[in-house]
């Protein structure tokens, strides 16, 4: 190995990050991305082979999806997912009420697929009755997708009953559980999904690099040949894994890695129940203090899923100044993503504890809460 050395990356003053994601993360999970895996290597196979197991796992998959990890963000594998999925004579219905709804329309667009949207208010879950209704008066539409924690908001919209409509039209449900996989409850041994899709770098607590898609079986057999991609085509990308269980194209080794660990943390924590009990915990303590230092929440409690929370701007409130001002005393923030009114975003997701919570309080409130 060479001795050339340089200055380090100075790294800057630990932060706790309350923007999922990144998101802050456990540090054997980051210690786990200090060794360089040779990807066609067996250890590093062992590796990938345990990643997709234990994916399945956290979702009661096995007997029925594949588990296909890929390269990139969130939002690649929804594009992949999509792609691989809505093949050139199928129609897609996405139901949304915010951003990522709104992002897999436009990959849909890119993608020439025809497809159509159910719309609800950013603050209202997606309901049941009118898809019902819409799929039976187009049989044109052969997939709809939803997200399940509108993560631009914190909204939960209910997969049981979508599900449940969706098929009973024999249509293909596909689910964006990006910022919900790990934490909140899917059971596909109940839950008929064709596909969910999520990320490392959220409820798992990974770092960010990859996402999965879980694909059913049969959908995934009869989806040969239909993405417009060379590179997201999730067939192909399965067809390599069942080969020789390697990627097909170079692998983030340390994210993989780093999941894996992370992985390993979720199931010594009691698995998704455990973890949702304590981002529960977390946004119960965030929400009642930030009650206390006179801020209103976006969103009426019942519909408020444990993830991120999302607080009107006060009055006045200089959203810049409230962001440096946390950022100075180690917190960082999220500025809101809604297209109607003045919000910020706090997550309740990560390597965190009701304690880390009761700190950022206490720094709100130096700052002088919602008069900052
Ligand atoms: C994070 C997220 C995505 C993907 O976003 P990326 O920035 O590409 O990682 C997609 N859908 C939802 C609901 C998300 O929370």
């Amino acid at each position: 190995m060479t001795a050339i050395s340089a200055t380090p990356i100075p790294a800057p003053a630990s932060q706790i990050l309350l923007t999922p994601g990144p998101l802050t993360t456990a540090s054997l999970t980051r210690q786990a991305m200090t060794h360089d895996w040779g990807s066609r290597d067996a250890a590093f196979i062992a590796l990938t082979a345990e990643l997709r197991q234990r994916l399945l796992g956290v979702v009661h998959g096995e007997a029925s999806h594949v588990a296909i990890p890929l390269q990139g963000s969130g939002t690649f594998i929804v594009e992949a997912t999509l792609g691989t999925l809505v093949g050139p004579k199928g129609k897609l219905l996405v139901l949304a009420n915010g951003a990522y709804g709104e992002r897999m329309l436009a990959i849909a667009a890119r993608q020439g697929r025809p497809a159509v949207a159910l719309r609800w208010p950013e603050d209202m879950p997606v309901q049941a009755a009118p898809v019902a209704a819409t799929l039976r008066a187009d049989p044109a539409i052969t997939h709809v997708a939803v997200v399940h924690c509108e993560t631009t908001t914190g909204l939960l919209n209910p997969l049981e009953p979508l599900a449940e409509v969706v098929q009973a039209a024999g249509r293909a449900f596909l689910v964006d559980a990006m910022s919900s996989f790990g934490a909140l409850p899917i059971d596909l041994r109940r839950l008929p999904a064709a596909a969910v899709m999520a990320s490392s770098n959220k409820c798992l607590e990974g770092v960010p690099g990859l996402g999965y898609a879980l694909i059913e079986t049969q959908a995934l057999a009869a989806a040969e040949g239909n993405s417009p991609s060379l590179a997201l085509d999730l067939a192909a990308q399965a067809r390599g894994f069942a080969k020789n269980g390697q990627w097909r194209f170079t692998p983030p080794v340390q994210v993989v890695a780093a999941l894996v660990q992370a992985l390993r943390l979720l199931e010594a924590e009691g698995g998704p129940t455990a973890r949702l009990a304590r981002y529960r915990a977390n946004c119960d303590a965030l929400m009642a203090g930030m009650g206390r230092l006179g801020f209103t929440p976006y969103l009426a409690p019942e519909v408020q899923a444990p993830i991120i929370a999302t607080f009107r701007s006060p009055a006045g409130f200089d959203f810049a100044r409230f962001y440096a001002a946390l950022s100075e005393r180690g917190f960082v923030i999220y500025p809101g993503k809604l297209s109607q009114a003045e919000t910020f975003r706090i997550g309740c997701i990560g390597a965190l504890g009701p304690d880390d919570f009761t700190r950022l309080l206490a720094a709100i409130a130096e700052i002088g809460g919602a008069q900052a």
